[in-house]
């Protein structure tokens, strides 16, 4: 199986998810869930604005395709100023953080993905921007060498990650606002379904919405990726309209079960069952025993599973619960002391 083209993979994919710019909620109150993130974003940004001063820094974390990138268009949107938008691993040098620092305007919003993958040089010149605006620069090389210090504008800086605990404390402690993203309700996800299709111009009923976003692993980019898939199904097959009957027909031919889980999960489940009696087994071997990195799995497919209860993580490793034998339609009988916890 191709793991690169897994539909419910909540990673970017450029072929599926080419239209999302399109379907990027543009202000507050069009982004749909995640009410404290917004709630406590809503009263910085009005502090800030009528303060006349810039937002304090912000980190957002959580799993892949739950929003961070289109919550950055949002803060600097609300804040009336302009985007500019980066990646860790795109910064490879000190020099190339410190051009972008010197282009700013006063009060920009300077996001940066996968904030995580900066390298600690790079890091480096980013702690005296954060904190005091200006940027310590080496010029010459050997006894000639000398420190200058240079303002930059007053910026925010919005940082993205989906693992907060790999940041340096140092990094961290520089951020004044620490927002977390949760994975969607299948009602939050209806919603987006139902916002988006009306932009794409799908004809899609409540129930078929919902049956979409149960489906969808919390997150909305697969969310809206599956309506566009089902959108084809229904076209060809059916009479172009999203009904339940027509989603579950067409997310039942990509084997997406009712909860969401695709064929990888259900691999992976199988092999703690099958291979290690159900858990624990350690994240390494686990990655090992499914040729997957170890990163991939703790992003990928293990929040949702820990979200629906089919997986514990315990000090000795990862564990299937009950649930998932039943929903799989195992027996539980390979009871070792952990399990019985469940
Ligand atoms: P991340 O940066 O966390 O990977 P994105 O911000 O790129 O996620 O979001 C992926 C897609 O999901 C976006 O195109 C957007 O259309 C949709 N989306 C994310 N969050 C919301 C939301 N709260 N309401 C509506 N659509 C959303």
């Amino acid at each position: 199986m191709d793991f690169e083209n897994r539909i419910v993979s909540p990673d970017y994919n450029f072929t599926e998810d080419e239209a999302e710019l399109s379907l990027r909620p543009r202000t507050l109150n069009e982004y749909i869930g995640q009410d404290k993130a917004k709630d406590n974003l809503r009263i910085y940004i009005t502090a800030a604005k009528q303060r006349k001063e810039t937002l304090d820094h912000c980190l957002l974390y959580g799993p892949p395709g739950l929003g961070k990138t289109t919550l950055s268009g949002i803060i600097a949107r609300e804040l009336g100023v302009n985007l500019r938008v980066t990646s860790g691993p795109a910064i490879e040098k000190q020099g190339d953080l410190v051009a972008i620092l010197t282009s700013l305007e006063e009060g920009d919003v300077l996001f940066i993905d996968e904030i995580h993958r900066l390298s600690r040089n790079v890091e480096e010149i980013l702690y005296p921007a954060m904190e005091d605006f200006s940027l310590d620069i080496i010029i010459g090389k050997g006894p000639s060498a000398r420190s200058i210090r240079i303002d930059v504008p007053r910026f925010t800086l919005v940082g993205a990650t989906t693992r907060s605990g790999q940041l340096t404390a140092p990094l961290r402690d520089r951020f004044g606002v620490l927002l977390r993203l949760e994975l969607y309700t299948p009602e939050q996800l209806s919603e987006i379904v139902i916002r988006s299709a009306g932009i794409l111009g799908i004809e899609i009923d409540k129930e078929g919405a919902l049956e979409i976003a149960s489906r969808s692993r919390g997150t909305p980019r697969i969310a809206n990726r599956l309506l566009k898939r089902v959108r084809d199904i229904a076209q060809v097959e059916f009479d172009g309209v999203i009904t339940e009957k027509t989603a579950r027909a067409a997310l039942e031919r990509f084997e997406i079960d009712e909860l969401g889980l695709d064929d990888f999960d259900r691999k992976m489940l199988e092999i703690i069952i099958k291979n290690y009696c159900g858990g624990p087994v350690g994240l390494d071997t686990l990655a090992a025993a499914m040729g997957e990195e170890a990163v991939t799995i703790e992003d990928v497919y293990e929040p949702y599973l820990m979200q629906i209860g089919f997986l514990s993580r315990t000090a000795r490793g990862r564990c299937v619960t009950k649930l998932a034998y039943d929903h799989l339609g195992i027996p539980f009988v390979c009871e070792t002391p952990q399990q019985s916890m469940f």
